[in-house]
């Protein structure tokens, strides 16, 4: 693939592309913001674990009774993988999940005094968390400039151009290259939505998307007609 010469990780064209994604993404959906329903930075946090390989929808049928159950880190530290589990059944890899929950939570009590640590690094460590966890909970709950890469921003980077790279660390860093810094959560949550609305992984809707017209679709093969 050709790259642009004055950023050799980046795809030709990206620099004068991505103020088109941007704009367009803003008339489409300029209240983006997560799908995750919570109240505090605890059980956005407690969702965003909850998240991985699952649907927002089905983390948001599972949470109202868990955080019902347990409204915060010092309620949930008192319980086990086995008390968690039956709240959040429903969802996909619950029993890692569950004690994951319960290690968490001990682990915010006894470091963070029951709270979410507004620290990229704290976050990471949190079992169940990672990079991506740590950005969606900073970014939302502490506006924290980030961008996560799950698989819809992934995907949408490759096939608008803006990224060549498949690990998302890297295409998080070529996002952060390409975006104004107090864009970042704005574009994480707006990829998203075209990802799930538009832009879908087997069959994007290319012919009836209003980004089609300066989209390269790397990679696309299968389009929605
Ligand atoms: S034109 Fe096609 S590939 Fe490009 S963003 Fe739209 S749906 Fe996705």
């Amino acid at each position: 693939m050709t790259r642009n010469s004055a950023s050799p990780r980046l795809p030709a064209g990206a620099r004068a592309r991505a103020p088109q994604v941007l704009s367009a993404l803003g008339r489409l959906y300029p209240d983006a913001r997560t799908e995750l329903v919570f109240n505090t930075p605890f059980e956005l946090l407690v969702a965003t674990v909850l998240s991985a390989q699952a649907t927002d929808v089905s983390v948001n049928a599972a949470t109202p009774a868990l955080f019902a159950a347990y409204p915060d880190a010092h309620a949930l530290s008192q319980a086990t993988a086995d008390d968690i589990e039956p709240y959040i059944r429903s969802i996909g890899l619950y029993r890692g999940k569950a004690k994951n929950l319960a290690a968490l939570a001990r682990l915010l009590v006894e470091r963070h005094g029951g709270e979410v640590p507004n620290d990229f690094d704290a976050v990471v460590a949190l079992p169940g968390a990672g990079r991506k966890t740590a950005n969606v909970v900073l970014s939302n709950a502490y506006d924290y400039p980030a961008i996560a890469v799950d698989t819809h921003v992934g995907r949408l980077a490759r096939r608008l151009g803006l990224s060549v790279q498949t690990n998302p660390d890297k295409v998080e860093a070529d996002l952060q290259k390409l975006f104004p810094r107090d864009r970042w959560v704005f574009l994480h949550h707006a990829l998203i939505l075209h990802g799930r609305r538009v832009c879908h992984a087997r069959k994007p809707q290319c012919p009836s998307c209003e980004l089609a017209s300066f989209c390269p679709k790397v990679g696309v093969e299968h389009v929605e007609g």
